[in-house]
């Protein structure tokens, strides 16, 4: 492996895999340039395979949240595998966690693991059809809830709340029983709720919005929406599957007081294993088979070295008072930041929700929808990215990705990253 190079590996990649990756955004093509190849992580750190060490603010795109490589959830992880890594039945493993989950959050009365956010939200919305008998669904703009083909869809041209296709290969018949509504809009709500509210089995939302930049809603549109599910009769389902675990314990729903019918996790709760649930309300958890008639079901589900991992990583982020203390050294190392733009007078700010942050280009107003982002974002950041990259900084590849801090950024480093992240804008200002 030493005398590979990011590029070799990438030229063989394009042989055998669509891009050269098996998930888009790892291509760097919104970014420009070559991919990196990564051969090891500690901490906060990333090594490449040419032995360049990168502080990651990526971080697997939200899980690492105690960083790479946890020596308490490395032991826990190696003590499972000396046990079994696989069994196909029933186990304590997954009870544990389940439970440790069901005392501390009271909207998930019960839950089923899966195996990855898509997979969350693809169930609980078939949950939801089968306890409404309702066939649309109601996203919004601008929320990414996983590659499912009914939610890969953006609002249309025609109608308030009609939605087209996102991705080749999702027929119009299925993008049709969605309806897609715009953020930070109660205007628009209303219209479609008016007029097709007796048809819409769930309303789903990420209460924070970390797909599309980070487009944070009032306290107010979230309780409209949630008080215009119950009004029409659907159920209420949170896409926490980046904010649970991640903003506090209890996510979003739990800052701002939520009800959700149904959630969906995933990221935090693997501790970078595939693990993801959904859960919410005993009796719409009880139609999934077994018990119900909903089927749904995972070979690999609650696989014990993700839910032990899962498990230790949350312990150990309660018993550090893990987030209260991501949120104030991530508060911090976004105010050098917004000081240190402002100094320099440069045309950059970031936003941040707790440990998530993104940096984009300053704008008049808070952005909390998508039109709202300003059109140089895409190749601002790009130039801000490689600027950083040669500084040993890796940012997430896309200036529509969130950056997230984890326990192992400690406050001198994160200082020396702000610091290192003006230097670049001011450089990347000039290119
Ligand atoms: N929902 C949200 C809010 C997400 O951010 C993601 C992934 N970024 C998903 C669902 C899909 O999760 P996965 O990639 O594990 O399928």
């Amino acid at each position: 492996m030493e005398s590979q190079t990011s590029k070799t590996l990438f030229e063989r990649s394009l042989k055998v895999a669509p891009g050269g990756v098996h998930s888009p955004v790892r291509a760097f093509k919104s970014v420009g340039g070559n991919p990196i190849f990564f051969k090891s992580a500690e901490g906060a750190y990333l090594t490449s395979v040419e032995g360049k060490r990168y502080v990651d603010f990526c971080m697997s795109f939200g899980p690492m949240i105690l960083g790479h490589r946890d020596q308490t959830v490395l032991k826990e992880v190696h003590a499972m595998i000396d046990t079994a890594w696989s069994f196909g039945a029933c186990e304590p493993y997954s009870l544990e966690l389940a439970e440790w989950i069901q005392a501390r959050i009271p909207w998930v009365q019960k839950l089923r693991f899966v195996s990855s956010g898509t997979e969350a939200v693809m169930s609980a919305l078939r949950v939801a059809r089968a306890a409404t008998g309702r066939e649309k669904v109601l996203k919004f703009d601008g929320c990414y809830h996983g590659h499912l083909d009914s939610l890969l869809v953006r609002s249309g041209s025609g109608l308030a709340g009609e939605a087209s296709s996102d991705s080749a290969g999702v027929p119009d018949s299925i993008a049709r029983n969605t309806l897609v509504a715009p953020l930070n809009d109660l205007k628009a709500l209303e219209e479609i709720l008016s007029r097709h509210g007796h048809e819409i089995a769930a309303i789903a939302i990420e209460p924070l919005p970390a797909n599309y930049g980070l487009l944070e809603q009032t306290p107010e549109f979230l309780r409209s929406v949630q008080a215009g599910a119950k009004r029409i009769g659907a159920l209420w389902l949170l896409d926490e599957v980046i904010s649970g675990f991640r903003v506090g314990l209890t996510g979003m729903a739990g800052r701002l007081g939520l009800k959700p019918d149904l959630v969906c996790y995933g990221k935090v709760l693997g501790g970078g294993f595939n693990v993801a649930a959904y859960g919410g309300r005993a009796d719409l958890l009880d139609l999934v088979a077994p018990s119900g008639k909903v089927y749904q079901a995972g070979t690999l589900s609650a696989n014990p070295v993700g839910m032990r991992a899962g498990l230790t990583t949350l312990k150990r982020a309660e018993s550090m008072g893990l987030w209260e203390n991501l949120q104030a050294n991530t508060r911090d190392f976004c105010t050098k930041l917004t000081h240190g733009f402002d100094a320099a007078g440069l045309d950059w700010t970031v936003d941040s929700m707790d440990s998530i942050f993104w940096l984009h280009r300053k704008s008049a107003q808070p952005i909390r929808s998508i039109a709202e982002i300003p059109a140089t974002q895409k190749e601002s950041y790009a130039r801000l990215f490689h600027a950083l990259l040669d500084k040993g900084i890796y940012l997430p590849p896309s200036g529509y990705e969130v950056g997230f801090v984890s326990a192992a950024h400690t406050t001198e480093l994160l200082a020396d990253c702000a610091a290192k992240m003006i230097e670049a804008a001011k450089e990347a200002g000039k290119a």
